[in-house]
């Protein structure tokens, strides 16, 4: 079969160093006419909750127009009912317990319902982050699990982060993240102040104590590759 893009993600599973993290986890850019490699930067990094490295070709792309098309990988996205299956009203997150410890009942609910923070059995009581963009599509949703007395994130016996799209076992799910909380950029007004930490619960917590801004957190991927920001429309 003759390929249709000038560009595509290698499909072998040779790996190279991500520019990003140094892993060797770079999925590179094949051109399909000379099936060599690009350059070592175009590519997409296989550790997408750590990292999420994506960055395509570019270049040479003015001449002609209909040979230079880069093959366009559509990001996943989870259809909106997931939003109700995981919101799980009988059994709290160890989160959301931890949440109610210390504020009051009306202005969690408020923050669960802004975020549409979400409970699974992944792990016992463990917490969904949604991702949804600024369109109100759901980009992926991060799960992580909580102490529900010290609020600190469980690291052992290790680092219990994984997607919802891991849970439901969809196959070759192209996560393609966007801000926590993004999907409420459209609430704030022009004069509106936004304000973006690192962590989801710093946000959550935040939106409870400064409820006027609105809260958005990059949930530490360390990179901003990928993200979509629409602040100024
Ligand atoms: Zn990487």
């Amino acid at each position: 079969m003759k390929h249709n893009y000038k560009y595509s993600l290698d499909r072998s599973s040779k790996k190279f160093v991500c520019p990003n993290c140094n892993k060797k986890t770079l999925v590179k850019f094949v051109d399909n006419e000379t099936n060599h490699y690009l350059n070592s930067t175009d590519g997409r990094c296989d550790r997408e909750s750590k990292c999420g490295y994506f960055k395509k070709p570019t270049s040479n792309c003015i001449t002609n127009i209909n040979n230079c098309i880069t093959e366009v990988i559509q990001p996943s996205y989870h259809n909106r009912k997931v939003l109700q299956d995981y919101c799980n009203t009988k059994q709290q997150s160890n989160f959301i317990s931890y949440l109610l410890k210390h504020f009051e009942p009306k202005a969690v609910s408020r923050v669960v319902d802004l975020y549409y923070i979400g409970t699974t059995n992944y792990w016992h009581r463990a917490t969904i982050f949604w991702q949804i963009d600024t369109k109100n599509v759901i980009r992926g949703g991060k799960i992580m699990q909580y102490n529900c007395g010290t609020g600190k994130r469980v690291k052992q016996p290790f680092n219990h982060v994984s997607w919802i799209h891991k849970q439901l076992k969809i196959k070759n799910f192209i996560l393609q993240q966007c801000l926590f909380g993004l999907h409420n950029v459209n609430r704030i007004t022009k004069k509106g102040t936004i304000c973006i930490v690192e962590s989801e619960k710093t946000a959550i917590i935040m939106s409870i104590i400064v409820p006027s801004f609105l809260w958005l957190a990059t949930g530490a991927t360390g990179v901003f590759i990928g993200f979509q920001i629409v602040f100024f429309k």
